[in-house]
């Protein structure tokens, strides 16, 4: 069974985790080589699946829920991101998700995203399975890309599946009317619902295939997002982990890079 849902509330379970893995000094102190040996197993591999998660978009200040000043009016996010919610309250579901599509619509991409962009262009064979759900990957110019819990850019008709892109911010009305009459909702992923098959398929295919996995800011604790890293390990691939805090991946990562991802990337990717 999964839980989570478009990209914010894992605090409890991760001081939970935090509390267990971090007694290991050898996460605290990755070896000076760590980075070389990594930037050289990056030079050599051919297929290449890289994983992201909230702490990739931490440094563009996109608003956690959660964080100072993100908290929005008196809710919690698993009140609002329901199908439940929706169909008791569409108008208020949707001031949530235009509230943080505003706050989105001005936040640039960062460093760590336009790495990533990067080795998009330099591998033939190259996927990102991003969890994000800000679209920031797209804006920093990755295009092969799954978005595993969907996008705040884009709706989905409740009546006739349609599905479409608007970045309108602010958004003429709420909640947003499909041509055909329908109520249209964010095509996120909510509490309770599965994550979209295809994308998942793709993510899984290309972990099995790859031959290095770069997991980038994910707390790596929620299935089936959690097993692309341990397929692509399973697969023989070389895993290497960014990460401000140790995650339950971390034993068994080839490679634990300490610290925000826009530290790590830029001198894992060698590019100027
Ligand atoms: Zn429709």
């Amino acid at each position: 069974m999964l839980v989570f849902l478009d990209g914010m509330p894992m605090g409890r379970i991760t001081s939970h985790v935090r509390h267990v893995v971090m007694r290991n000094d050898r996460f605290d102190n990755p070896d000076s080589g760590a980075l070389d040996r990594s930037t050289q197993r990056l030079r050599e591999a051919r297929r290449v699946i890289v994983l992201t998660g909230a702490g990739v978009s931490a440094e563009s200040d996109v608003p956690t829920f959660r964080g100072p000043g993100g908290l929005w009016r008196r809710y919690r996010s698993e009140e609002l991101a329901t199908p439940e919610a929706f169909a008791r309250d569409p108008r208020l579901v949707w001031e949530w998700y235009a509230w943080r599509r505003d706050r989105i619509a001005s936040v640039a991409p960062n460093a760590a995203h336009r790495a990533i962009a990067a080795l998009d262009r330099r591998f033939p064979d190259f996927l990102l399975a991003t969890q994000n759900v800000d679209g920031l990957h797209e804006v920093a110019g990755s295009r092969r890309m799954v978005e595993l819990h969907g996008s705040l850019w884009r709706m989905r008709c409740l009546r006739c599946g349609a599905i479409k892109d608007d970045r309108r911010s602010p958004l003429p009305r709420l909640p947003p009317q499909c041509a055909c009459g329908g109520v249209l909702r964010p095509d996120v992923v909510w509490f309770g619902e599965a994550l979209p098959e295809e994308a998942l398929k793709s993510a899984f295919d290309a972990a099995g295939a790859a031959d290095l996995a770069l997991v980038v800011g994910t707390s790596s604790l929620v299935y089936p997002a959690a097993s692309i890293p341990r397929l692509a390990r399973k697969a023989g691939a070389f895993v290497i982990e960014i990460n401000t805090e140790p995650t339950p991946l971390t034993p068994t990562a080839d490679v634990f890079l300490r610290g925000p991802a826009t530290k790590w990337l830029p001198p894992l990717i060698e590019e100027k």
